[in-house]
């Protein structure tokens, strides 16, 4: 039984239980005459998703878009699988992503050499969408959900340069992909999510600032759910984006080596998670996502692509 959370103006989180764990991976349905949903989780809970949409009363020929905010795995991995399952749906991507949608052949050779062996249990394979489903979209573009409901297309680069926010414009809720970073709403802990190869630390903190510009009702984060009342996680994402670049930074003059930054990272952090010190299992789930490693990779990169480097 896949678990549903119901948010605001008829929006439901569907917990997509990548990998089995749960609070990790998130879908939305986002109501309406045409029926949207953003984000598909990988390829391996398609199933989840279509049996969490069904549970919802919502038919396979209902669905009228899915909305990915980037091409990673764990966000569209599933896309190919689900534009089969629902006939009359079209895949919404960010332009500067569209093609590995369409063939999927790079991006999957690419997550093989950094996943290897546990890319099949996390992620799966993306299969092709055939280009006819497929609109690209740019900032600013509307995906029309009937009655004057719309989903505005965000620019929320950084994470990755095709990476899109969507803003419901019945509930002014955001939904922010990775924008913000990965959020576990049991740990209560938020970690930037800054991957090679395209991690950009400018645009990253940009998109923070245009966020808040846009004052939106709610935060919804692929990883993991609603943002908490009370907490203002735009301004911790900002907060920890710096710090990280500080830490990452002041090792690289030192070496250039991955596992000392992941570590010095990993030790720069660790009051971060002084409350879940006892919570093994919660650590594991943001390493799984989102490893210490990767995040210094992506500022590793960063900083000797911009000249930065100490
Ligand atoms: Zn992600």
């Amino acid at each position: 039984m896949t678990r549903t959370i119901p948010l605001a103006a008829g929006i439901v989180a569907l917990d997509t239980r990548m990998a089995g764990l749960d609070e990790l991976v998130a879908a939305y349905l986002v109501p309406g005459a045409n029926p949207a949903v953003v984000e598909t989780g990988p390829a391996t809970v398609a199933t989840n998703v279509v049996a969490g949409l069904e549970s919802l009363g919502i038919s396979r020929e209902d669905v009228a878009f899915l909305v990915v905010s980037h091409i990673h795995l764990d966000h569209a991995g599933g896309a190919g699988d689900l534009i089969r399952a629902f006939p009359n749906a079209t895949l919404i991507v960010h332009r500067a992503g569209a093609p590995h949608m369409a063939d999927p052949s790079r991006l999957m050779a690419s997550a093989q050499r950094v996943f290897g062996p546990a890319l099949d249990t996390l992620f799966g394979s993306l299969a092709p969408v055939p280009a006819e489903r497929l609109r690209a979209v740019d900032p600013g573009d509307r995906v029309d959900l009937g009655g004057g409901r719309s989903l505005e297309v965000v620019d929320a680069t950084g994470h990755a340069k095709h990476h899109m926010a969507l803003l419901d414009s019945e509930s002014g809720a955001l939904f922010v992909g990775d924008a913000l970073g990965v959020f576990m709403p049991e740990a209560g802990v938020l970690r930037p999510a800054t991957p090679p190869p395209e991690f950009d630390l400018e645009a990253a903190l940009a998109t923070l600032e245009r966020f808040r510009e846009r004052q939106p009702a709610a935060l919804y984060l692929s990883h993991f759910g609603p943002a908490p009342a009370g907490r203002d996680l735009i301004a911790e994402a900002e907060e920890r984006l710096v710090r990280f670049a500080e830490i990452v930074r002041g090792a690289m003059r030192e070496t250039t080596d991955l596992d000392v930054l992941a570590r010095r990272l990993e030790e720069g952090t660790a009051p971060d998670y002084a409350g879940v010190r006892e919570r093994p299992d919660l650590l594991a789930k943001f390493e799984t996502l989102n490893a210490f490693r990767s995040s210094a990779a992506g500022y590793l990169r960063y900083f000797q692509q911009h000249g930065l480097a100490p």
